[in-house]
């Protein structure tokens, strides 16, 4: 196996292979098609965002990187691994991969500190105390350890957020992916919410975001990716893409956004 290279479920030898990497991706629903042969690779300590009009396909990338949505074609590896399609090693890896979505997705009817101990006792397995003491320590990080003991209703919008977060972290990811983290939030909440993503990208997070946060992708950002109509239509780095794009089409993006 030393050269295959890939094998579902399996090390191989990560120095050379990118964190995250994307091949030929291709997926349908029904008969739209949309992710269209995806090509996009992820370096350990990268952050790449992803732009781009409603509909094009970001959603379901994300998705597809930890397999909520299986793929029709190609292939996706994580640290040279291959998500296998089911069982107890599928939520293993997929823990690899942190998630937060627009909607923050906590458990109604737990604490703060309970969505954030959860992933860790019950996948990870690790001891009660010792998850609470982590959880603690990154309820803290990212500002709210103060409502470690609250219900999600009992929290603002960009707190939930954080918490979201240190719930993804909790679980020790190697990648974390933000599908517009801030869409649904009241505006003065949104930088607070950008401010702890901030410092994540500076301590080395790799990071994939879908966000039209422009200050953030300026910010944060080692690449830019635009994607329109399920296709990966431009790569750029931040300054040039928002300066001096080379594609019509993300120019035409920009222009209305801006
Ligand atoms: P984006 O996040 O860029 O707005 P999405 O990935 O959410 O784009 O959607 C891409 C396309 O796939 C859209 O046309 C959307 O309507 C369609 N789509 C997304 N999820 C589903 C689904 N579960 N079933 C059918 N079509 C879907
Ligand atoms: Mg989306």
């Amino acid at each position: 196996m030393k050269d295959s290279g890939i094998e579902a479920g399996g090390a191989v030898g990560s120095d050379h292979v990118p964190l995250v990497l994307l091949e030929k991706v291709n997926k349908h629903f029904g008969p739209l098609h949309v992710l269209r042969d995806i090509d996009l690779s992820v370096e350990r300590g990268e952050v790449v965002v992803v732009i781009g009009p409603s509909g094009g396909g970001k959603s379901t990338l994300c998705r597809s990187i930890n397999r909520l949505e299986p793929i029709d074609g190609g292939t996706i590896t994580v640290d040279g691994r291959r998500l296998p399609e089911e069982g107890k090693e599928l939520a293993r890896l997929r823990s690899d991969v942190g998630m937060v979505f627009q909607s923050f997705n906590l458990f109604a009817h737990k604490t703060i500190l309970q969505n954030v101990t959860l992933g860790p006792t019950k996948v990870r397995r690790r001891k009660r105390a010792d998850a609470e003491d982590r959880a603690m320590a990154l309820l803290d990080r990212v500002g709210i350890g103060a409502q470690a003991a609250k219900y999600p209703a009992q929290l603002s919008g960009g707190q939930q957020q954080r918490a979201a977060i240190a719930r993804a972290l909790a679980m020790e990811p190697k990648v974390m992916l933000f599908d517009e983290p801030t869409s649904a939030l009241d505006p003065e909440m949104v930088n607070e919410v950008l401010e702890v993503m901030t410092g994540l990208a500076r301590e080395g997070m790799t990071m994939i975001v879908v966000t039209h946060e422009m200050g953030f992708a300026r910010r944060a950002a080692n690449k830019v990716v635009f994607m329109a109509d399920g296709q990966i239509v431009e790569e750029n780095t931040p300054d040039e893409f928002f300066t001096n794009a080379r594609t019509d089409r993300a120019r035409d993006f920009l222009s209305k956004i801006l």
